[in-house]
């Protein structure tokens, strides 16, 4: 039994992380629709469960991979972006963030200080904000 999973599975693409997130992702759907007597969005559950199953038996390995890698650059970043506004959120009795208006680089200045010049540290820019 054990091993002929294992030849059949042979060359598919098997679970990656991109099948669990849509796996997840869809549960988390099922529940929505459960709580909220939405019971079309079931529809969306079990598209989930074929896409997942889809990709778990594909043999388009390199589609695949590069779909699953996309899925965890997108992932890193959306990862960077919440940590960024976490510490905009426990920073904001004492610092403002602002953007360069050049570069768009992000900067941090002390709260309170009235009307105040910044100069960015990426491109030295100039730019006056409340802060
Ligand atoms: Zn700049």
């Amino acid at each position: 039994m054990q091993v002929g999973l294992e030849k059949f599975m042979r060359g598919r693409n098997g679970v990656d992380q991109f099948t669990l997130f849509i796996l997840v992702a869809s549960a988390a759907v099922l529940l929505f629709a459960r709580i909220f007597g939405l019971h079309l969005l079931r529809l969306v559950y079990y598209a989930g469960v074929i896409w997942a199953l889809y990709r778990t038996f594909s043999r388009s390995l390199f589609r695949r991979r590069r779909e699953n890698q996309l899925f965890l650059e997108k992932n890193r970043a959306a990862g960077a972006w919440l940590k960024v506004q976490r510490r905009i959120f426990q920073e904001r009795n004492t610092h403002r963030h602002f953007k360069c208006p050049n570069c768009k680089q992000r900067l941090r200045v002390p709260k309170g200080r009235g009307k105040i010049t910044i100069s960015c540290a990426k491109c030295g820019e100039k730019f006056s904000r409340k802060s």
